[in-house]
Protein backbone atom coordinates (compact mmCIF):
# COMPACT_ATOMS: atom_id res chain seq x y z
CA UNK A 1 0.00 0.00 0.00
CA UNK A 2 0.92 3.52 -0.23
CA UNK A 3 0.75 6.89 1.26
CA UNK A 4 0.93 9.68 -0.64
CA UNK A 5 2.50 12.67 1.32
CA UNK A 6 1.41 16.16 0.98
CA UNK A 7 4.47 18.12 -0.61
CA UNK A 8 4.45 20.52 2.47
CA UNK A 9 4.00 17.82 5.36
CA UNK A 10 6.29 17.86 8.11
CA UNK A 11 8.89 14.85 9.68
CA UNK A 12 6.68 14.90 12.36
CA UNK A 13 3.18 14.12 10.66
CA UNK A 14 5.35 11.57 9.07
CA UNK A 15 6.48 9.82 12.22
CA UNK A 16 2.69 10.03 13.53
CA UNK A 17 1.59 8.01 10.58
CA UNK A 18 4.61 5.54 10.84
CA UNK A 19 3.75 4.96 14.11
CA UNK A 20 0.22 4.21 14.27
CA UNK A 21 0.92 1.54 11.37
CA UNK A 22 3.32 0.19 13.40
CA UNK A 23 1.20 0.36 16.68
CA UNK A 24 -1.23 -1.79 15.16
CA UNK A 25 1.15 -4.36 14.10
CA UNK A 26 1.98 -3.39 10.17
CA UNK A 27 5.25 -2.03 8.66
CA UNK A 28 6.02 1.50 7.19
CA UNK A 29 8.84 2.51 5.55
CA UNK A 30 9.37 6.48 4.58
CA UNK A 31 10.95 6.90 0.90
CA UNK A 32 12.22 9.91 -1.07
CA UNK A 33 12.38 12.44 1.37
CA UNK A 34 11.67 15.19 -1.03
CA UNK A 35 8.30 14.28 -2.37
CA UNK A 36 7.62 11.83 0.31
CA UNK A 37 5.40 8.30 0.71
CA UNK A 38 5.45 5.56 2.56
CA UNK A 39 5.10 2.02 1.83
CA UNK A 40 2.88 0.23 4.59
CA UNK A 41 2.79 -2.98 4.65
CA UNK A 42 0.37 -5.75 7.33
CA UNK A 43 -2.44 -2.97 7.44
CA UNK A 44 -6.34 -3.95 7.63
CA UNK A 45 -8.80 -1.72 5.11
CA UNK A 46 -10.26 0.44 8.27
CA UNK A 47 -6.67 1.05 9.48
CA UNK A 48 -5.79 2.54 6.24
CA UNK A 49 -8.84 4.55 5.93
CA UNK A 50 -8.03 6.04 9.37
CA UNK A 51 -4.80 7.08 8.17
CA UNK A 52 -6.44 8.80 5.10
CA UNK A 53 -7.73 10.99 7.37
CA UNK A 54 -4.31 11.81 9.36
CA UNK A 55 -2.56 15.45 8.61
CA UNK A 56 -0.24 15.50 6.18
CA UNK A 57 -1.71 12.35 3.91
CA UNK A 58 -2.64 13.84 0.68
CA UNK A 59 -3.94 10.18 -0.50
CA UNK A 60 -4.12 6.64 0.30
CA UNK A 61 -3.84 3.97 -2.64
CA UNK A 62 -4.91 0.74 -2.67
CA UNK A 63 -4.53 -0.18 -5.68
CA UNK A 64 -1.30 1.86 -7.72
CA UNK A 65 -1.01 -1.06 -10.24
CA UNK A 66 2.91 -0.92 -8.82
CA UNK A 67 3.64 2.39 -10.40
CA UNK A 68 3.13 5.98 -9.03
CA UNK A 69 6.94 7.58 -8.77
CA UNK A 70 7.20 7.27 -12.71
CA UNK A 71 3.43 7.83 -13.37
CA UNK A 72 2.20 10.90 -15.65
CA UNK A 73 -0.25 11.50 -12.60
CA UNK A 74 2.58 12.33 -10.64
CA UNK A 75 4.12 14.28 -12.99
CA UNK A 76 2.64 15.23 -16.01
CA UNK A 77 5.90 16.72 -17.15
CA UNK A 78 8.82 14.40 -19.07
CA UNK A 79 11.64 13.53 -16.69
CA UNK A 80 14.94 14.62 -18.66
CA UNK A 81 17.78 12.76 -17.60
CA UNK A 82 21.03 15.26 -17.71
CA UNK A 83 24.30 13.22 -17.87
CA UNK A 84 27.42 15.59 -18.64
CA UNK A 85 25.47 18.31 -20.26
CA UNK A 86 23.40 15.66 -22.48
CA UNK A 87 19.91 15.48 -22.00
CA UNK A 88 17.24 12.52 -22.83
CA UNK A 89 14.16 12.66 -22.79
CA UNK A 90 11.55 15.59 -22.84
CA UNK A 91 12.46 18.13 -26.42
CA UNK A 92 16.28 16.88 -26.34
CA UNK A 93 16.62 15.19 -29.89
CA UNK A 94 17.66 11.29 -29.61
CA UNK A 95 20.44 10.74 -28.23
CA UNK A 96 23.18 8.35 -29.96
CA UNK A 97 25.05 5.70 -27.77
CA UNK A 98 26.84 3.05 -29.56
CA UNK A 99 29.45 0.73 -29.01
CA UNK A 100 30.59 -2.87 -29.35
CA UNK A 101 28.48 -5.39 -27.09
CA UNK A 102 31.31 -6.30 -25.48
CA UNK A 103 35.27 -4.45 -24.18
CA UNK A 104 37.54 -6.97 -26.05
CA UNK A 105 40.78 -5.22 -25.52
CA UNK A 106 42.17 -1.09 -25.85
CA UNK A 107 42.67 -1.21 -29.31
CA UNK A 108 38.98 -2.83 -30.12
CA UNK A 109 37.45 -0.37 -27.48
CA UNK A 110 39.38 3.16 -28.98
CA UNK A 111 38.96 2.05 -32.46
CA UNK A 112 34.62 1.99 -31.91
CA UNK A 113 34.53 4.88 -29.99
CA UNK A 114 36.52 6.68 -32.24
CA UNK A 115 33.73 5.49 -34.69
CA UNK A 116 31.07 6.14 -32.73
CA UNK A 117 32.56 9.72 -31.68
CA UNK A 118 32.47 10.49 -35.50
CA UNK A 119 28.64 9.03 -36.37
CA UNK A 120 27.78 11.51 -33.65
CA UNK A 121 27.17 9.06 -30.80
CA UNK A 122 26.90 10.87 -27.18
CA UNK A 123 27.60 7.96 -25.24
CA UNK A 124 29.87 4.53 -25.64
CA UNK A 125 28.28 1.41 -24.27
CA UNK A 126 29.87 -1.40 -23.67
CA UNK A 127 30.24 -4.20 -21.77
CA UNK A 128 32.89 -5.19 -18.82
CA UNK A 129 30.69 -8.04 -16.67
CA UNK A 130 28.91 -9.97 -19.62
CA UNK A 131 25.84 -11.48 -18.46
CA UNK A 132 26.11 -15.21 -20.95
CA UNK A 133 23.93 -17.57 -21.44
CA UNK A 134 26.91 -20.16 -22.42
CA UNK A 135 29.18 -20.32 -19.40
CA UNK A 136 31.76 -20.85 -21.61
CA UNK A 137 31.40 -18.03 -23.60
CA UNK A 138 33.65 -14.61 -23.20
CA UNK A 139 32.53 -13.38 -20.12
CA UNK A 140 34.35 -9.64 -20.53
CA UNK A 141 37.80 -8.26 -18.90
CA UNK A 142 35.83 -7.11 -15.93
CA UNK A 143 36.96 -4.20 -13.98
CA UNK A 144 40.12 -3.64 -16.87
CA UNK A 145 37.01 -3.56 -19.02
CA UNK A 146 35.91 -0.64 -16.90
CA UNK A 147 39.30 1.16 -16.73
CA UNK A 148 39.13 1.26 -20.41
CA UNK A 149 35.66 2.88 -20.75
CA UNK A 150 36.64 5.57 -18.46
CA UNK A 151 39.91 6.10 -20.21
CA UNK A 152 37.78 6.76 -23.43
CA UNK A 153 35.83 8.95 -21.32
CA UNK A 154 38.61 10.83 -20.64
CA UNK A 155 40.18 10.64 -23.57
CA UNK A 156 37.32 11.29 -26.21
CA UNK A 157 34.48 12.92 -24.09
CA UNK A 158 32.54 10.24 -24.81
CA UNK A 159 30.04 9.31 -21.85
CA UNK A 160 29.80 5.95 -20.40
CA UNK A 161 27.42 3.82 -20.07
CA UNK A 162 27.95 -0.45 -19.27
CA UNK A 163 26.34 -3.45 -17.52
CA UNK A 164 26.18 -4.24 -13.66
CA UNK A 165 25.79 -7.74 -13.58
CA UNK A 166 26.21 -8.41 -9.71
CA UNK A 167 25.73 -6.26 -7.15
CA UNK A 168 29.09 -6.97 -5.49
CA UNK A 169 30.83 -5.06 -8.46
CA UNK A 170 28.87 -1.66 -8.26
CA UNK A 171 31.63 -0.30 -5.61
CA UNK A 172 33.80 -0.53 -8.75
CA UNK A 173 31.38 1.37 -11.07
CA UNK A 174 30.90 3.91 -8.64
CA UNK A 175 35.22 3.80 -8.61
CA UNK A 176 35.58 4.33 -12.08
CA UNK A 177 32.80 7.23 -12.37
CA UNK A 178 30.81 5.12 -14.71
CA UNK A 179 28.03 7.83 -16.28
CA UNK A 180 25.04 5.36 -16.40
CA UNK A 181 24.26 1.73 -15.29
CA UNK A 182 22.83 -0.98 -17.70
CA UNK A 183 20.71 -3.19 -15.82
CA UNK A 184 20.33 -5.67 -18.20
CA UNK A 185 17.54 -7.83 -19.96
CA UNK A 186 17.94 -10.75 -16.96
CA UNK A 187 18.74 -8.39 -13.88
CA UNK A 188 15.72 -5.81 -14.60
CA UNK A 189 13.57 -8.05 -11.73
CA UNK A 190 16.40 -8.10 -9.87
CA UNK A 191 14.90 -6.33 -6.81
CA UNK A 192 18.01 -6.19 -4.30
CA UNK A 193 19.97 -4.68 -7.80
CA UNK A 194 17.75 -2.26 -8.42
CA UNK A 195 17.04 -0.61 -4.99
CA UNK A 196 21.04 -0.37 -4.57
CA UNK A 197 21.48 1.23 -7.65
CA UNK A 198 19.01 3.33 -6.93
CA UNK A 199 20.43 4.19 -3.74
CA UNK A 200 23.77 4.87 -5.40
CA UNK A 201 22.25 7.58 -7.23
CA UNK A 202 23.78 7.26 -10.54
CA UNK A 203 21.78 7.32 -13.98
CA UNK A 204 20.48 4.20 -14.55
CA UNK A 205 19.09 2.41 -17.90
CA UNK A 206 16.71 0.11 -17.20
CA UNK A 207 16.35 -2.74 -20.37
CA UNK A 208 13.35 -4.70 -20.51
CA UNK A 209 13.29 -7.96 -19.41
CA UNK A 210 11.66 -9.61 -23.03
CA UNK A 211 9.39 -11.83 -21.24
CA UNK A 212 7.67 -9.33 -19.38
CA UNK A 213 4.76 -6.67 -19.94
CA UNK A 214 4.97 -2.91 -19.92
CA UNK A 215 3.29 -2.71 -16.56
CA UNK A 216 6.45 -5.37 -14.80
CA UNK A 217 8.99 -2.82 -16.58
CA UNK A 218 7.61 0.00 -15.26
CA UNK A 219 6.89 -1.44 -11.65
CA UNK A 220 11.10 -2.33 -11.74
CA UNK A 221 11.82 1.12 -12.18
CA UNK A 222 9.49 2.17 -9.32
CA UNK A 223 12.11 0.48 -7.33
CA UNK A 224 14.87 2.41 -8.49
CA UNK A 225 12.96 5.48 -7.61
CA UNK A 226 11.59 4.45 -4.60
CA UNK A 227 15.07 4.83 -3.08
CA UNK A 228 15.27 8.22 -4.22
CA UNK A 229 16.46 8.17 -8.08
CA UNK A 230 14.77 9.72 -10.77
CA UNK A 231 17.75 9.43 -13.14
CA UNK A 232 15.59 6.28 -15.03
CA UNK A 233 15.42 5.86 -18.76
CA UNK A 234 13.59 2.87 -20.02
CA UNK A 235 15.39 0.55 -23.21
CA UNK A 236 13.24 -1.46 -25.26
CA UNK A 237 15.33 -4.21 -26.86
CA UNK A 238 12.85 -6.55 -27.90
CA UNK A 239 9.83 -9.01 -26.59
CA UNK A 240 10.35 -12.68 -27.02
CA UNK A 241 9.49 -13.60 -30.67
CA UNK A 242 6.76 -15.83 -31.84
CA UNK A 243 7.94 -19.57 -32.94
CA UNK A 244 9.24 -19.25 -36.47
CA UNK A 245 10.41 -15.59 -36.01
CA UNK A 246 13.41 -14.52 -38.12
CA UNK A 247 14.49 -12.02 -36.04
CA UNK A 248 15.88 -12.97 -32.29
CA UNK A 249 13.67 -10.81 -29.98
CA UNK A 250 10.06 -9.01 -31.51
CA UNK A 251 10.99 -5.43 -31.23
CA UNK A 252 7.72 -3.62 -29.27
CA UNK A 253 7.59 -0.43 -31.00
CA UNK A 254 4.20 0.08 -29.50
CA UNK A 255 5.49 0.36 -26.10
CA UNK A 256 7.23 3.99 -26.91
CA UNK A 257 4.26 5.53 -27.68
CA UNK A 258 2.24 3.26 -24.54
CA UNK A 259 5.10 4.29 -21.86
CA UNK A 260 5.23 7.54 -22.81
CA UNK A 261 1.78 8.07 -21.71
CA UNK A 262 1.85 6.03 -18.83
CA UNK A 263 5.08 6.94 -17.84
CA UNK A 264 7.32 10.48 -17.64
CA UNK A 265 10.33 8.26 -18.04
CA UNK A 266 12.73 8.77 -21.09
CA UNK A 267 12.56 5.72 -23.62
CA UNK A 268 15.37 4.31 -25.53
CA UNK A 269 15.37 2.13 -28.35
CA UNK A 270 17.90 -0.77 -28.90
CA UNK A 271 17.25 -2.10 -32.04
CA UNK A 272 20.27 -4.51 -32.11
CA UNK A 273 19.41 -6.98 -29.24
CA UNK A 274 15.81 -7.21 -31.20
CA UNK A 275 16.89 -7.81 -34.37
CA UNK A 276 19.81 -10.39 -33.60
CA UNK A 277 20.90 -9.64 -37.07
CA UNK A 278 22.98 -6.82 -38.66
CA UNK A 279 20.40 -6.33 -41.80
CA UNK A 280 17.54 -5.53 -39.68
CA UNK A 281 18.84 -2.68 -37.78
CA UNK A 282 19.11 0.05 -39.48
CA UNK A 283 15.12 0.13 -40.62
CA UNK A 284 14.21 -1.13 -36.95
CA UNK A 285 16.08 2.00 -35.56
CA UNK A 286 14.88 4.47 -38.29
CA UNK A 287 11.37 3.25 -37.39
CA UNK A 288 12.20 3.80 -33.48
CA UNK A 289 13.03 7.08 -34.22
CA UNK A 290 9.70 7.75 -35.74
CA UNK A 291 7.77 6.48 -33.36
CA UNK A 292 9.33 8.83 -30.34
CA UNK A 293 12.07 7.13 -29.03
CA UNK A 294 14.50 9.66 -26.99
CA UNK A 295 17.21 7.83 -28.24
CA UNK A 296 18.70 4.64 -29.90
CA UNK A 297 21.23 2.19 -28.28
CA UNK A 298 23.03 0.63 -30.87
CA UNK A 299 25.65 -2.25 -31.12
CA UNK A 300 28.36 -1.73 -33.63
CA UNK A 301 32.35 -3.39 -34.20
CA UNK A 302 34.89 -2.92 -36.91
CA UNK A 303 35.35 -6.43 -37.21
CA UNK A 304 32.13 -7.65 -36.13
CA UNK A 305 32.64 -11.38 -37.79
CA UNK A 306 35.88 -11.51 -34.90
CA UNK A 307 33.60 -9.99 -32.42
CA UNK A 308 33.53 -11.87 -29.06
CA UNK A 309 29.96 -11.25 -28.20
CA UNK A 310 26.67 -10.29 -30.53
CA UNK A 311 28.76 -9.88 -33.75
CA UNK A 312 25.94 -10.99 -36.19
CA UNK A 313 23.96 -8.18 -34.81
CA UNK A 314 26.67 -5.45 -34.63
CA UNK A 315 27.26 -3.04 -37.57
CA UNK A 316 30.00 -1.78 -39.18
CA UNK A 317 31.13 1.56 -38.67
CA UNK A 318 30.29 2.45 -41.94
CA UNK A 319 26.89 1.32 -41.86
CA UNK A 320 26.18 3.53 -38.60
CA UNK A 321 27.63 7.02 -40.15
CA UNK A 322 25.22 5.84 -42.78
CA UNK A 323 22.14 5.42 -40.85
CA UNK A 324 22.76 8.86 -38.67
CA UNK A 325 23.07 10.77 -41.89
CA UNK A 326 20.05 9.27 -43.12
CA UNK A 327 17.89 10.64 -39.79
CA UNK A 328 19.96 13.67 -39.66
CA UNK A 329 18.95 14.55 -43.41
CA UNK A 330 14.80 13.62 -41.93
CA UNK A 331 15.77 16.03 -39.23
CA UNK A 332 15.25 13.28 -37.00
CA UNK A 333 19.11 12.89 -35.64
CA UNK A 334 21.02 16.24 -34.07
CA UNK A 335 23.23 18.06 -36.33
CA UNK A 336 27.02 17.40 -36.10
CA UNK A 337 27.26 21.09 -34.67
CA UNK A 338 24.62 20.12 -31.84
CA UNK A 339 26.62 16.90 -30.70
CA UNK A 340 30.23 19.05 -30.54
CA UNK A 341 28.26 21.81 -28.96
CA UNK A 342 27.27 19.24 -26.22
CA UNK A 343 30.58 17.85 -25.88
CA UNK A 344 32.02 21.29 -25.27
CA UNK A 345 29.26 21.24 -22.66
CA UNK A 346 30.79 18.39 -21.36
CA UNK A 347 34.48 19.75 -21.22
CA UNK A 348 33.43 22.59 -19.65
CA UNK A 349 31.55 20.36 -16.42
CA UNK A 350 35.00 18.06 -16.45
CA UNK A 351 37.25 21.41 -16.24
CA UNK A 352 35.18 23.25 -13.76
CA UNK A 353 34.81 19.25 -11.09
C1 LIG B 1 23.54 -6.13 -24.04
O1 LIG B 1 23.09 -4.98 -24.01
O2 LIG B 1 24.61 -6.43 -24.58
C2 LIG B 1 22.70 -7.20 -23.46
C3 LIG B 1 23.21 -8.27 -22.88
O3 LIG B 1 21.41 -6.91 -23.61
P1 LIG B 1 20.11 -7.52 -22.94
O4 LIG B 1 20.29 -7.40 -21.47
O5 LIG B 1 19.02 -6.64 -23.48
O6 LIG B 1 19.99 -8.93 -23.41
MN1 LIG C 1 24.96 -7.44 -26.75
Amino acid sequence: MLVILKSESTREEHERIMERVEQAGGRAELHVPKESVIVINGCTPSLLDEIGLLPGVASVRHNTGGQWLSSRERQPEDTVVEIRGCCIGGDAPPVLMAGPCAVESRDQVFQIAEHAKRAGASFLRGGAFKPRTNPYSFQGLGEQGLELLSEVRDRLGLRIVTELRDVSTLDLFIKHEIDMIQIGARNMQNYEMLRLVGRSGVPVMLKRNPACGIAEWLQAAEYIMLEGNSQVVLCERGVTAARGSRTRYMLDLAAVPIVKEMSHLPLVVDPSHAAGDRKWVPALARAAVAAGAAGLLIEVHHAADEALCDGPQSISPATLHELVSGLRALGQMPSRQYVQARRAKFKLIESRS
